[in-house]
């Protein structure tokens, strides 16, 4: 029996348990067919329809000595504002890439309100980066689906694999496999792969969010989780200098849009380390707390690595 003074169904628990519910979906593999069904039916797909795709090169480039892969527009900043700036201040070349457009996180918005946010992101993003000397051509969008990157593992591999040939990078960076966004895991995962194929060993990872460092936690101090598989990590804090922080800031207030997420963000310094493409599948699982089916689902159709040299997954 139901005590008199609780409702029978209390707003917090049909929002728990449409989380759960969304939370449960995300760990099968049924979700993601059904969403590419949809996303095809309504003519998003790869390569040529995919919202907020920008800048691709097709063909050879001018190389880029640096070349920094974030998940949406903002985490360049975020995580990576202060080393971007420096890299600039020595005259590196550097072109900034997006896996995803940004529009949010419903699929099933309409398209041209998709196109409307992806676009408005993007800019914010030449803005931000134009103040360290980045130029529009070399900010480039693949147009993955916001919170969708997941589902489309395969031909992002294809993307950024194509992406190093044609710059043939000194440096990469990119996100850390570190459970706090499921797009940034997924952005590591795609980068590391790649790399593996491309015979790249200078990737590098920054630190956001984290089950270690949550957003809203109270350290002040960007820092890598625990990671079970790598014991030998070495992470190195990017020494604070008050002209680069103040240079971040400004570019953050360019991202106008994110302001509500970016006020959360709790952490002012950077922490960089050397990436180990090594356990990529069981790591990726285990931060993104999937089965290993499941992560192997999503993976399906990938090249192999060359274990001799780069032994990616095990
Ligand atoms: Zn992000």
């Amino acid at each position: 029996m139901r005590r008199p003074d609780k409702p029978l169904t209390q707003p917090t628990d049909v929002f728990n348990v449409r989380r759960k519910l969304r939370a449960t979906l995300d760990r099968t593999a049924l979700p993601d067919v059904l969403v590419r069904l949809y996303e095809r039916s309504t003519g998003i797909s790869h390569p040529s329809a995919l919202i907020g795709r920008r800048n691709v090169p097709s063909t050879a480039q001018t190389p880029s000595a640096v070349l920094a892969i974030a998940a949406h527009p903002d985490d360049e900043v975020l995580g990576l504002g202060c080393t971007l700036y420096k890299h600039r201040a020595c005259g590196d070349a550097v072109t900034v890439v997006f896996m995803t457009n940004g529009s949010g996180p419903d699929w099933g918005a309409h398209k041209a309100l998709q196109r409307t946010v992806a676009e408005a992101r993007f800019h914010e993003a030449c803005n931000a980066l134009g103040i360290i000397g980045i130029t529009p051509a070399h900010i480039l969008n693949l147009g993955f689906p916001d919170r969708g990157l997941m589902r489309y593992i395969p031909e992002a591999v294809s993307d950024v694999t194509t992406l190093f040939e044609i710059y043939r990078p000194k440096l990469v960076y990119v996100h850390a496999i570190e459970g706090g966004h499921r797009d940034h895991d997924a952005t590591s995962f795609i980068v590391q792969y790649a790399s593996t194929l491309a015979g790249l060993s200078c990737v590098y990872e920054w630190a956001e969010y984290n089950r270690d460092a949550p957003m809203n936690g109270n350290i002040s101090e960007a820092k890598f989780p625990h990671d079970p598989y790598i014991s030998d990590f070495t992470p190195s804090p990017t020494p604070f200098d008050y002209t680069a922080a103040d240079i971040r800031q400004a570019m953050l207030n360019e991202y106008v849009s994110q302001k509500y997420l970016i006020e959360r963000y709790p952490f002012t310094g950077e922490i960089l380390r050397r990436a180990h493409p090594e356990y990529l599948l069981e790591r990726f699982a285990y931060f993104r707390s999937m089965s290993l089916g499941r992560a192997k689902h999503l993976t399906r159709g990938l090249p192999k690595p060359n274990r001799s040299t780069h032994p990616a997954t095990t």
